[in-house]
């Protein structure tokens, strides 16, 4: 164990032993005086307004002492990048405590140091603890071993768990935010002067905020690359399938196609990266946002891709104005540049040129980084020629009457050209954009259309809000109160699947859905709640809006699915001016027109949506406590957290600890899982003891077998079933759907003991779904077919719901289950049990 140190705060940190005077601390209590850290420090109520004076005390006292930097770090809400410039004397020590715990030395028979840091930094995560409350848990380990087994610092935590990993702090001008340079660099920055406005810089660039964080992208993609088993995960499976017609996934869609085709983009070697920025808000009382650069690698397998752990952060912007996004991005594209261009050395000895092809971003940052007008400027729209008509007032809509050719990559950066050289705006181009640089980078489709944004905030909530909207009482669309009651009703009656995580809330909370609630909205509930309540034109034409969005959602996408979205998002688009009137004709709307041409580009809707990196944002903003420092704070968590899977291959880990962690981590935990070929069953198995009805059924698949167990909950492929709860009628996984497109109440699963094989089968009541469609004389009683209105052109005739394939993982399951829950909002709707229960194989019966 280390010595006392001779330095008073360093002591009263590092050694548990030594008690902090109670004099000393309610001094502290009563003057706020200088040393205040030993008062946080013993003292733990974070984010109390009073601590953020008390911290920024800190801050303007930090002279001398060189031990305040660590005892800085313990603190949650103080601009601990201070200790990035670490001084000498810390570096020694930090070195010397890694030295002396050794982190392989076993702490008793099962756990080693590095096993029990480990455990307290998954922990501490998890409960989301601030740097205080992590320090403070270390020091009553400490307390009750009786001796110093851990490193009671945040400075000696990033020493040992995030040397790969650093973040850098870049300023930019306070008056023009032009771009300054980065930290230490820039040191000389208080004598600098703006290029652009010649505003001279002081001292207080970081104090006042004027700063924002990058780390490195390419340690972080280098970490995945090097992970076991990593290389053949992404190389050895060919991401593009045989067939053209169908798009799955990026390397299926045009733009990936032709770089292959033309020999840039080896798939054997190459990779790519998805990127995105939004801001989040951080605490509700302040107007502050995190705006971070999330990255994440194309090339990762589907079912790993969208994970949280899987989206990379390659920058932090934090403040109460949105970033300047031209110097937000310029070390990102710094780096983005090199990596195209060079490529990025891993494993041994392999390099992999990294391309940075799409840009996900809503309507307010793209525009800034693609250098163009905003949608509310003349030719506003990135995607094509129109040049937007101002309607009743100042507003610029997009009517249609005329339509404008597209935009092409090659015409774009000729405009950016003429832009920069005459210095006038050219069809909406104000000039060079920095992304021109980046090499294949499609300056017009490299920015998509993120449909959460545009569709689900923006067109699905207009629609809403103009039906809701007291405003427009005399419109034919306007939903009374009345009217609006009987929709909450239906829409309450909703059982969904668990998979969609909220219960439909009320339209009267409409202002406080969610985009994930917008989507449920859209896809499932809307149409079958609407129906004989707004006027069958105004359904039909939300029904071609549903229709084309769940098409470009699927996981497998025909040509011709493309095609029919298309030309319903065209319908869509000019019904809305007929239906709405032109002033309602806004850019969003409008944007619907070049939605499936970013699907042919790309691929489906869910590979670039903003829907992934959002939660990537929440769980970010989940790292702050505090108002001070917030980007400092994140990043060096960050740091921490991304360096750990490295730390684990350097250390002796036992299983037991990572599944420890694992568990930590996981929110959902399955007990008693079992699997059965594709089947997992997480419920216990009971005896059936089949009833004459059910009888009859197993004797038309040739079961005489007495010995049949059941299981009420399984989950195949990726999707739970359960059967329906008497007790909760929140949700319901019970409703399958069925290879022949009938559906099914599950009732019982049903394991049947083979002497050869084990088979599992599904024991429930077919379901007729009966979905009128407002048209009147299709209800018929004889005939119980699932009808959907399409378009007015098709409305008369059958179709059949969309093709149930595999599940978006963007989705996150949701999809599939909720397609069938559709019949939980049709439940309300007639429909008849048929007569008599059937078995069905659930090899190749559900879906
Ligand atoms: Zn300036
Ligand atoms: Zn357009």
């Amino acid at each position: 164990m280390a010595p006392p140190r001779k330095k008073r705060y360093k002591t009263y940190l590092c050694n548990p032993k030594l008690m902090i005077p109670k004099r000393t601390v309610r001094r502290h209590n009563e003057t706020n005086a200088a040393d205040s850290s030993i008062l946080i420090v013993n003292n733990d109520t974070p984010s109390s307004s009073e601590q953020h004076n008390q911290s920024e005390d800190i801050i303007g006292c930090e002279d001398s002492d060189s031990d305040l930097s660590s005892i800085n770090m313990s603190l949650d809400d103080i601009s601990s990048d201070d200790n990035e410039i670490s001084d000498p004397v810390e570096d020694s020590r930090g070195k010397e405590i890694f030295d002396e715990m050794a982190l392989n030395d076993s702490l008793n028979s099962e756990t080693t140091r590095f096993e029990a840091l480990l455990m307290i930094l998954h922990y501490s995560f998890r409960h989301g603890l601030s740097n205080s409350a992590i320090i403070d848990l270390i020091s009553l380990i400490n307390k009750i071993a009786g001796t110093e087994v851990l490193p009671p610092s945040m400075y000696l935590l990033r020493k040992i768990f995030s040397s790969d990993f650093r973040y850098d702090i870049h300023f930019y001008c306070k008056v023009c935010m032009t771009y300054l340079g980065k930290m230490p660099e820039s040191e000389a920055l208080t004598s600098t002067v703006c290029d652009v406005c010649s505003t001279k810089m002081n001292s207080k660039l970081l104090n006042d905020g004027h700063f924002f964080i990058t780390m490195p992208i390419s340690p972080q993609i280098k970490q995945i690359l090097e992970e076991p088993g990593m290389e053949q995960k992404i190389f050895s499976v060919p991401s593009a399938p045989n067939t053209c017609d169908t798009l799955s996934d990026l390397k299926n869609g045009s733009a990936f196609s032709r770089l292959i085709k033309k020999g840039l983009f080896n798939i054997n070697i190459d990779l790519s990266v998805t990127f995105n920025t939004d801001g989040s808000p951080i605490f509700k009382s302040v107007k502050n946002s995190l705006w971070p650069i999330q990255f994440r690698l194309n090339e990762l397998p589907l079912e790993e891709r969208f994970e949280s752990h899987r989206n990379l952060v390659a920058g932090l912007w934090f403040g109460s104005k949105e970033p300047a996004m031209p110097t937000f991005f310029t070390p990102f594209l710094k780096e983005a540049k090199v990596l195209s261009k060079e490529g990025l050395v891993w494993g041994y000895g392999k390099a992999s040129k990294v391309f940075f092809l799409l840009c996900v971003a809503d309507s307010v940052a793209k525009p800034q980084l693609q250098n163009v007008k905003q949608f509310n400027g003349k030719y506003g729209c990135p995607y094509c020629y129109h040049p937007g008509e101002i309607v009743e007032g100042n507003q610029i809509r997009y009517p249609v009457h005329t339509m404008y050719p597209n935009r092409k990559n090659k015409e774009m950066r000729d405009d950016m050209v003429e832009a920069e050289e005459t210095g006038n705006v050219v069809r909406g181009i104000k000039g060079l954009s920095p992304f021109c640089l980046l090499p294949y980078f499609d300056i017009v489709y490299g920015f998509p259309i993120d449909y959460m944004h545009c569709c689900l905030l923006g067109v699905v909530r207009l629609s809403a809000n103009l039906w809701t909207s007291s405003a427009n009482h005399s419109e034919e669309y306007y939903l009374s109160e009345l009217k609006r009651k009987k929709v909450d009703e239906r829409l309450q009656s909703i059982s969904p699947p668990q998979c969609i995580s909220r219960r439909p809330r009320p339209l009267s909370d409409m202002v406080h859905w969610k985009a994930n609630e917008w989507r449920s909205w859209l896809l499932f509930y809307a149409i079958p709640c609407l129906d004989n309540i707004l006027p069958s034109k105004y359904v039909k034409h939300m029904a071609l809006l549903s229709s084309a969005i769940y098409n470009l959602l699927q996981n497998y996408i025909s040509k011709c699915d493309v095609d029919t979205s298309n030309l319903f998002l065209h319908q869509f688009v000019i019904k809305f001016e007929e239906l709405y009137g032109k002033k309602h004709m806004n850019f969003n709307v409008h944007l619907l027109l070049h939605l499936s041409k970013c699907v042919s580009v790309w691929g489906p809707l869910w590979l670039f949506s903003a829907f992934t990196f959002e939660s990537g944002n929440g769980y970010l903003v989940k790292l702050v406590k505090g108002t001070k420092g917030a980007s400092q704070q994140i990043a060096s968590k960050y740091c921490i957290f991304a360096s750990i899977p490295k730390c684990i291959q350097i250390y002796t880990v036992g299983n037991d600890v990572l599944e420890f962690c694992d568990k930590l981590m996981t929110y959902r935990r399955v007990k008693r899982a079992m699997k059965i070929s594709k089947v997992t069953v997480i419920s216990g198995f009971k005896f059936f003891n089949p009833d004459p009805e059910e009888m009859q059924a197993l004797a038309e698949i040739n079961v005489q077998d007495k010995n049949i167990l059941f299981t009420k909950k399984i989950i195949l492929n990726s999707v739970m079933f359960m059967i329906k709860s008497k007790k909760s009628k929140k949700c319901n996984d019970s409703i399958v759907k069925l290879a022949d497109n009938t559906y099914c109440e599950a009732q019982k699963f049903i394991k049947l003991n083979n002497a050869y094989s084990e088979q599992q089968h599904l024991f429930g009541k077919i379901i007729r779904i009966f979905l009128s469609t407002s048209v009147a004389g299709t209800r018929s009683s004889d005939e119980h077919r699932i009808q959907v209105a399409i378009s007015p052109e098709v409305a008369d005739s059958e179709l059949p719901l969309p093709h149930l394939g595999r599940l978006p993982a963007d989705l996150q399951r949701a999809i599939s289950g909720a397609r069938e829950k559709t019949s939980g909002a049709e439940r309300r709707r007639p429909r008849r049990h048929h007569a008599s229960s059937r078995l069905v194989h659930l090899g190749y019966g559900v879906r």
